[in-house]
Formats: structure tokens, C-alpha cells, sequence
């Protein structure tokens, strides 16, 4: 294990692939820990260079991952980073999560077979690669699904809902005849996701059971109610899947597993994030841990603990705006219990530009404010 921070052990330090807004937290959480961040990130207007040193270079630079390599390790805030430099780096510092893992959670279907070795099950699935895989592909998953590429979609980009077997041909064609999965059609009751963090002794620590509503495929609110019975329920069987998730997969580091819950209350796995994900940003203001600090600690190898939150709390994401749809900032600032959370992006309708996270001391408070704060936040 690295040595615990010490001002006489020196300054720890610790890469990012990417510079946005996850890198951006992450760095915000490190800072109390004394721990400087270094991102690699070709955007130069990368939200995480107001709290962070900002390596201005694409993933592959060879100078950029050179200076990546001087720090204590390396993580990760986005799942698609080129091969090239995972390759590069790997065996020069610690990468958590390796190169491996990701190799698995950022394609469809490797993913969904490692996570049915792994114990978890998924929705049903077929791969798509080549036109005369669509014959009798829509059957073979129930009759009713959604095509998605294999590689590079996410926030519902790269997916097309499928209900007839006419519409199969359109909708592989929309998304540019590319390798996809067709994945069967499922109708959950909600959907949930839950964070776990491993470091390189193995020491698990997991995060709360989070409610999810997305909308148009992106996530729009996020919930978390520590009283609520069904909530404790399925976060136990949650917990366990992602700790057959994290061993089998040697997890070093932080994944998010992202589920639909069935009617039965059984829960399915619909995606891995491989690093700190939206619908954990509740955690930054519910006490306890945060997703983010959890991540920095697995990421260097220090002792871990728990990250749920000790307050119901809940979050709504601020998306880029259509005319006259503002949010009421003034009024968002004055709500009790809310915090503002904006990332330095410029506006585009639709982009992710902040969230704002609420929390209450009871459960009952905290649905009351948040109906109120949502009518602050048109959609
Ligand atoms: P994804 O990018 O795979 O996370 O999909 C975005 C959202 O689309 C999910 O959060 C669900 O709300 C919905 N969705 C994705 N896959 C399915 C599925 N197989 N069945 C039902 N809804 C789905």
C-alpha cells in the first residue's frame, strides 16, 4: 500500500485520462487530501483546469503520458480512451482500473458475457455485425428491443428502439451500419445503480442503492432514501453482484453498475461505468463519503470506506437549455438544502452543464423540496 499522505512522505500525485467534469470532481476531492491532480486532456477549455494541472495534448502524447507516468498512479474519467495510451502506460505506473478491465466495460458485448461470467445477469442479447444477422434477430431477444453500437454510445446516443422486425434494417442503417447489439426489450420497474470501489489489497467499500429517471436515454434525477425498506432490500443483492463484479473482474478502483430492476425485484445489470458516474454526484453533499474521494483513494491504494450517503438526498442534472427554458437560478440558490454545482461549460442545449444536489434530515422534506426544485429546472 502507498505510504498514507504525510507532508514529510511528500506530495502525492495522481493522473487523469480526460479533463471534464468527473476529472473536474475528482480533482476537488483530492485537494483536501492533499493530493495534486494531473490531467491529459486536448480541450483547452477543460472544466477541470481550474482545479487541476492541465496537460493541454491528446491521450496519446508522448510527453502527456510521460508526465502521467511521474505521478503515483493514473485513473480514469472516461471509458474510451485510445488503446495506444492504456498500452503506454500500463507497467510504467499504476492504472486502476487496468487496461483489461476497460478493454471489457467499453464494448457492449464483451461486457455482458464478462458480467454473465461474473454471476450477473443481463438483458438478453445478440451480436450484429453484418446484414444477415438481423434475420430472426429481433425474435430471438422477445420480439420488441434496442439496437445499440457496440463501441462509443452513451447518454442514449448510438441507440434505436426497435418494435417490429421492418424496423431492424432503418435502424441498423441510422446507426451507421456499425457493429451493434440488439438487446432484448425490458420492462423494469425502475432503475437503480450502485457504486463499488476496490483497492490493490482487495479491500471492498461500496456506495448506496441510487434511483435513477432517466429521460431520452439520459439521466435527468437521481434519489437516495436510506430508510426506505425496498431500497435496503435490493441494495444487498446489488452489493453482491458488484462484489462478484469487482473480484472477478480485479477491480482496482471505482465502477458503477448501472441496473433495471424487474417487477419480481430481481435486478439486472444494463451497464459498467468504469470510474465515478452521475448518478453518484448525490454523494458529494449527502455526508459520508463521496463517490469521487472514494475513487482517488482506490485509485492510489489507500484504506477505504464506505460512500453512502448519511441523509436522504437527491440530485437533478442541469442540461443545456431550448429558449426560454432557463433554470431560475436565483431561486435554486435560495432553496434550503440545495446545492449549485456548474462545471465552466459553455452552453449547448442538451450538454451536461451541472447538477444541483438537495439534500433534507427526513425523507418527506426531501420529496417536497425536490418537486419544488424541479419546477425550477425546466425541461
Ligand atoms: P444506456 O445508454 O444503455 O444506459 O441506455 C440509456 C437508457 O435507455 C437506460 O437508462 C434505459 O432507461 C433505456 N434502456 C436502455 N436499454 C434498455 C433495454 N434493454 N430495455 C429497456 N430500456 C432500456
Amino acid at each position: 500500500m502507498n505510504p498514507p499522505p504525510s507532508a514529510t512522505l511528500g506530495i502525492p500525485t495522481l493522473g487523469i485520462l480526460g479533463g471534464g467534469q468527473l476529472a473536474q470532481m475528482l480533482a476537488l476531492a483530492a485537494a483536501p487530501l492533499g493530493v495534486r491532480v494531473v490531467v491529459l486532456e486536448p480541450d483547452p477549455l477543460a472544466p477541470a483546469q481550474v482545479c487541476a494541472e492541465h496537460l493541454l495534448a491528446p491521450y496519446t502524447d508522448p510527453a502527456g503520458l510521460a508526465r502521467l507516468a511521474e505521478c503515483d498512479a493514473v485513473t480514469l474519467e472516461f471509458e474510451n480512451v485510445p488503446v495506444e495510451a492504456l498500452s503506454w502506460l500500463a507497467g510504467r505506473v499504476p492504472l486502476r482500473p487496468a487496461g483489461e478491465l476497460l478493454h471489457l466495460s467499453k464494448h457492449r458485448i464483451r461486457e455482458k458475457e464478462a458480467l454473465r461470467r461474473a454471476g450477473a445477469a443481463t438483458a438478453p442479447f445478440v451480436s450484429i455485425e453484418a446484414e444477415s444477422d438481423l434475420k430472426g434477430a429481433l425474435e430471438s431477444v422477445g420480439g420488441r428491443g434496442i439496437l445499440k453500437t457496440s463501441e462509443l454510445g452513451y447518454d442514449g446516443k448510438g441507440q434505436v428502439r426497435v418494435s417490429s422486425a421492418a424496423e431492424l434494417l432503418p435502424a441498423w442503417n441510422a446507426l451507421g451500419r456499425h457493429a451493434c447489439v440488439l438487446e432484448g426489450w425490458v420492462e423494469f420497474a425502475r432503475e437503480v445503480s450502485l457504486g463499488v470501489a476496490r483497492n490493490a489489497q482487495g479491500q471492498l467499500a461500496y456506495g448506496g442503492l441510487i434511483e435513477n429517471i432517466h429521460v431520452g436515454g439520459v439521466l435527468r434525477r437521481s434519489l437516495y432514501l436510506p430508510g426506505d425498506t425496498a431500497r435496503a432490500s435490493a441494495e444487498q443483492q446489488a452489493r453482491r453482484l458488484a462484489r462478484s463484479v469487482a473480484e472477478s473482474w480485479e477491480l482496482e478502483g471505482l465502477l458503477t453498475l448501472e441496473f433495471f430492476e424487474l417487477p419480481s425485484g430481481e435486478l439486472i445489470v444494463n451497464e459498467v461505468a468504469p470510474r465515478v458516474h452521475n448518478s453518484g454526484h448525490l454523494t458529494q453533499d449527502g455526508g459520508g463519503l463521496s463517490q469521487f474521494e472514494a475513487q482517488v483513494r482506490a485509485a492510489l491504494n489507500w484504506p477505504l470506506q464506505d460512500f453512502v450517503p448519511k441523509l436522504p438526498c437527491a440530485m437533478v442534472n442541469l442540461l443545456g437549455w431550448a429558449e426560454g427554458r432557463e433554470p431560475d437560478w436565483q431561486a435554486i440558490l435560495k432553496l434550503e438544502g440545495a446545492r449549485l454545482h456548474l462545471y465552466g461549460k459553455a452552453h449547448k442545449p442538451g450538454r451536461k452543464l451541472g447538477h444541483v444536489n438537495l439534500v433534507a434530515w427526513e425523507s418527506a422534506e426531501l420529496l417536497e423540496k425536490l418537486a419544488v426544485l424541479e419546477t425550477l429546472i425546466p425541461q
